[in-house]
């Protein structure tokens, strides 16, 4: 036996002595039979560069996410819900990790994502959450843009995934030369423009990958691994590589939205999760799959209407304002989350590898710092999540903290082009009272000195236990 098929063995072989030992059945041949009510299958959708006012159950006017709003109607709406960064690859491995990307070294002060002719990735010390719920006995599969290395140890498949299929980083990356220079490849794209691969596990199968049907395809491969996989615990993560520019959809969704070509995408996305509910519903597994849908950063203002918006927040993609890291986000889990319901606690995207250890029933892992707190008493309407404070680093540099309602930035930098995009330190801090001010626009540091030393307080207290690992984006 290959140590993979092994190691898949062992935990298939654990999951069945799991459940013979707390539902008194008899032990069954793998695959492990689910347990209806138990160990709830977990499906993460992930935009990329999606803002908070791009969808309609979030108050955009005129594009059209009718499978989107369903799925808030029938779930749950997080409104103060937060990457972990305002950029692609520390985003990601934070909610792979449930770390900060100062502690898991998918972060850097100079390059901010991994590009093309990075040798670094993710580090093998980390533990994803594919790998934690793969050695509880579950399918894995991931389905999109990784982005967290595209070199062999770093792909997909050496990081818990059972499989992957999709464009390994960005799909603006590998421009041609011939290509329009500047904004106006992008703004009129071809396919060709950008030699990006299309891979299957470790495979490159189609270059340039097509772009226009990409969408598409990993609904194809998502539903069908799900269909493959009915009648074992999967963890399916969907992070698409849309809307971030260059924009593409499929024929189908041509000149559809109101809202123009950024609306077409925003558009066939929502169709996509409509794809992923529905095989759910067929397949009567409605009831025991947790599906998140989010995003890995705010909307990338410096391409006008190639960008999306951040609704009533304050500006976009790689900033520390709230535009760049508050991301609209649903949770649905039908008979399990209230229909309708609205959650304005605070919550990141690496509480998800937290509520996937509690729901698959993995311990979490001890010999290191976690920056995940457990969803699950919020989604079951039974409590309160631990959370009490949101951490907004650019690279290494802390630049915000936000607690309670509070954000203290202690330096800033737009993604303006007219403001210069330098970054300001402000001491005071400037500080926000972000429930009355969601756009960010009052400073009321002269009202809260006592808020502004609470702040001050918890800074020193999470900069003293925090022990940076060394950048893995400049290898
Ligand atoms: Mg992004």
């Amino acid at each position: 036996m290959f140590p993979s098929a092994m190691s898949r063995f062992a935990a298939v072989l654990v999951a069945v002595l799991f459940s013979s030992l707390f539902h008194s059945q008899p032990a069954s041949a793998a695959p492990a039979k689910r347990v209806s009510g138990e160990r709830p299958n977990i499906i993460v959708i992930f935009a990329d560069d999606l803002g908070y006012g791009d969808l309609a159950c979030f108050g955009h006017p005129t594009i059209n996410t009718p499978h989107l709003d369903r799925m808030a109607a029938e779930g749950m709406r997080f409104t103060q819900f937060y990457s972990a960064a305002p950029v692609c690859t520390p985003s990601r491995a934070a909610l792979m990790t449930g770390r900060l990307p100062a502690r898991n070294g998918m972060c850097s002060d100079r390059r901010r994502v991994l590009f093309p002719n990075s040798k670094g990735g993710i580090p093998a010390s980390e533990i994803t959450i594919a790998e934690a719920l793969r050695a509880q006995g579950y399918a894995t599969a991931c389905v999109g843009k990784w982005h967290l290395g595209h070199l062999p140890p770093f792909l997909p498949t050496a990081n818990g995934f059972d499989s992957y299929f999709g464009i390994p980083y960005s799909n603006d990356m590998d421009r041609v030369n011939d290509a329009p220079k500047g904004r106006a490849s992008f703004l009129h794209p071809r396919v060709a423009y950008w030699n990006v691969p299309l891979m299957r596990n470790e495979k490159i199968v189609e270059r340039p990958a097509d772009q226009t049907t990409i969408t598409k395809r990993y609904t194809e491969e998502a539903v069908s691994f799900i269909r493959a996989h009915k009648d074992q615990p999967f963890f399916l993560y969907l992070p698409h590589s849309l809307p971030h520019v260059p924009l593409f959809r499929s024929k189908k969704f041509e000149d559809v939205s109101l809202r123009g070509l950024y609306g077409d995408v925003i558009e066939e996305v929502d169709w996509s999760v409509g794809q992923v509910l529905n095989t759910l519903r067929q397949e009567g597994l409605a009831e025991n799959t947790l599906v998140f849908f989010t995003s890995d950063n705010g909307p990338w203002l410096t391409f006008n209407e190639h960008g999306g918006s951040a609704g009533l927040l304050r500006d976009g993609k790689g900033t520390t304002f709230e535009g760049g890291m508050r991301e609209p986000t649903v949770a649905w889990w039908p008979g399990t989350i209230k229909p309708g319901s609205i959650c304005r606690e605070l919550a990141s995207t690496m509480d998800v590898f937290a509520t996937a250890h509690t729901l698959s029933g993995a311990e979490l892992p001890q010999d290191r710092v976690l920056d995940s707190h457990d969803l699950t008493p919020v989604l079951r309407g039974q409590g309160k999540s631990s959370r009490e404070a949101i951490f907004y680093y650019r690279g290494y540099r802390l630049m915000a903290v936000r607690k309670g309602p509070f954000k203290a930035h202690l330096i800033t930098q737009t993604s303006y082009r007219a403001d210069g995009r330098k970054a300001i330190s402000h001491d005071p801090p400037l500080l926000y009272q972000l429930e009355h001010d969601p756009s960010e626009k009052y400073n009321v540091a002269k009202d809260h000195p006592e808020v502004i030393q609470e702040i001050r307080a918890a800074i020193k207290k999470h900069l003293a236990a925090m022990k940076p690992a060394p950048s893995q984006l400049e290898l």
